[in-house]
């Protein structure tokens, strides 16, 4: 009998899809090419070089005849990345006498060193799309085939990994769902993903000899929930067949109401912001429905082998400025420590999540991250009116008044008026102590505004490591002690006079809203793709009656399940349609 397995993973494009497991796999080409490989003659090499490139041209010209055309901007990315990767593969053939396959690989290499020292997950990402371009030309001057490919339409697809331009062609076969083990939320296989609406998971934990066991296992891809369930039984998949055919209804209903504004029934309106992760993610969230961003993570920038230069930083801010206009672009000061540790900051801390992280790193390395930050910052936050500046990790009232004087000098030194005053600056709200010290912090009449981060707060609240997959069951942002402390933040910062929004995971969860809402928050900052369930979420209650009714007793019980299903209940009770 086939035993049931369930797999963790990071949902990047949400939805559900049932079928059986193809394994789709690659011979890595490249690795096959030996370093001696010499030019017998090399007009010839050329010749093959240049019939190579033709090919590949003819080849991505008849996937735009079958692709439409919001995907023809990532084929003629193709074909401009090949064109300059066989010009230089001439120049190495001409200069050091190799074969037009060695010729390949050798830029392959220089140029794929570059990107993954760069630093950007963005470039990173796309270094698998140079890979994809020389492993074809490779194949097309070799006369090789580098892919083992079993394609059935309405499977689910697993792989290594995989590239754009195959996912391209998988999303036009029909495939119901797709798990890799390696890849980012932001790659270009997500996006494609994402736009033809197929269910998305990368499975970080599945090794490769698991993969190669799944070949023709039937499977669930849950990528609302992050889960692949392998060989499930048949009444799970008739669970989940029912789950996606509701889900499929409410989402259409969804797109409805992304681009109102989310009002409740008795008036009460609610920003729904977004979070995203770097300027491609805000393109997509700008015509999204977002009513602004609500958390930009700019620490991405920071992941590489040194901080970002003063020119990425200018560039990003005035790019997701312009993306958004007159609606609200929140940028994280840098994160760094803890889940986000930086090469170039040595901390070797024992308890990093009680140790160094945030704005206490950044005070501490005021001069390397915190200044040259605030610098770029304040340069584009001076000639817009759209930026804010949100410091996260904040426990202590001081560190508040310590980056306000060195915003105060920043200023002064690049000629900004009062340049306290005119940042529009806000706190995050994810340790307990920032809860508590509300008022205090308030009352330094810097913070214009707080975002509650429920993934690091819930972490703090109920001593719960987030990242330790063993104690996922203690941790739930719907605990009521998670609630008590959000309804706190909430209420001092109503009394003095300071906006409240939620930006953790919590404020994607379709089941938080009517909890979130009855609490009072003004926003929500969302992951893009549920803008639209979210505003209809809101626009089906009533803000007085969650507040008299519904919190009240919520904030009256004692465990997580409790709530929920006091949550779901009364969603019921309202007919309102939930995924
Ligand atoms: C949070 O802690 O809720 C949050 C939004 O920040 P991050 O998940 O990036 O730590
Ligand atoms: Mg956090």
């Amino acid at each position: 009998m086939s035993v049931l397995k369930t797999y963790r993973g990071v949902p990047a494009s949400e939805g559900i899809g049932i079928g059986s497991i193809r394994v789709y796999g690659y011979i890595d080409i490249l690795s096959t090419i030996p370093s001696d490989c010499k030019a017998k003659d090399k007009s010839l090499e050329e010749a093959k070089l240049s019939r190579a490139l033709s090919k590949y041209k003819d080849y991505l010209a008849s996937l735009k005849r079958v692709l439409p055309p919001t995907d023809w901007e990532l084929l003629d990315a193709y074909e401009l990345m090949a064109d300059a990767l066989v010009n230089e593969a001439v120049e190495e053939v001409r200069s050091r006498g190799v074969c037009s396959e060695l010729a390949i690989k050798a830029v392959y290499e220089k140029y794929s060193k570059m990107f993954r020292e760069s630093g950007s997950e963005l470039i990173a990402l796309r270094e698998s799309d140079l890979k994809s371009i020389a492993s074809s030309l490779v194949e097309l001057v070799s006369g090789e085939r580098a892919q083992g490919a079993t394609l059935i339409p309405g499977s689910v697809l697993v792989a290594d990994e995989l590239y754009p331009i195959d996912a391209l062609k998988l999303a036009r076969q029909g495939i119901n769902g797709l798990v890799t083990r390696r890849g980012g939320v932001t790659s270009h296989v997500a996006v494609i993903a994402r736009n033809n609406d197929i269910p998305y998971l990368i499975v970080p934990s599945i090794n490769l000899d698991e993969i190669l066991e799944l070949e023709g296992k039937q499977a669930i891809v849950d990528s609302i929930e992050g889960k692949l369930i392998v060989n499930p039984s048949n009444d799970l998949i008739e669970a989940y067949s029912a789950r996606l055919k509701c889900y499929k209804r409410l989402k259409e209903k969804a797109k409805r109401y992304a681009f109102l504004r989310a009002t409740t029934i008795d008036h009460y309106s609610v920003d729904v912001l977004c979070n995203v992760g770097n300027v491609e993610e805000a393109r997509i969230a700008s015509t999204s429905g977002c009513d602004g961003i609500g958390l930009f993570r700019v620490e991405f920038l920071y992941m590489g082998n040194k901080p970002p230069s003063s020119d990425t930083l200018l560039n990003v801010f005035h790019r997701l400025a312009e993306l958004f206009k007159d609606k609200p672009v929140t940028i994280r000061a840098p994160d760094l420590g803890a889940d986000k540790p930086v090469p170039y900051i040595k901390l070797e801390e024992q308890n990093p999540f009680l140790g160094l992280r945030g704005v206490r790193l950044l005070l501490e390395y005021r001069d390397e991250i915190l200044k040259p930050f605030l610098e770029a910052y304040l340069s584009v936050a001076s000639r817009v009116n759209n930026l804010r500046l949100m410091l996260p990790m904040v426990s202590r009232v001081r560190e508040v008044y310590e980056v306000a004087e060195i915003i105060e000098r920043i200023g002064e030194r690049l000629g900004v008026k009062d340049p306290s005053q005119r940042v529009s600056l806000g706190i995050m709200v994810e340790t307990p102590a920032a809860s508590m010290m509300l008022d205090k912090l308030a009352e330094t009449s810097y913070v214009e505004f707080v975002s509650i981060g429920t993934n690091d707060l819930t972490q703090y609240v109920l001593a719960v490591d987030r990242t330790n997959a063993r104690l996922s069951k203690f941790y739930s942002e719907f605990d009521p002690s998670v609630l008590r402390t959000i309804k706190i933040t909430v209420d001092q910062a109503k009394r003095y006079g300071v906006e409240v929004e939620v930006c953790g995971e919590m404020a994607s969860k379709q089941y938080a809203v009517p909890i979130l809402v009855g609490l009072g928050v003004d926003g929500l900052s969302v992951n893009p793709p549920v803008v639209g369930l979210i505003k209809y979420t809101i626009s089906k209650l009533e803000a007085k009656e969650l507040k008299n009714r519904l919190v009240t007793r919520l904030l009256n019980l004692s465990e997580s399940e409790e709530v929920l299903s006091e949550v779901k209940k009364y969603m019921s009770e309202k007919e309102i349609e939930t995924i």
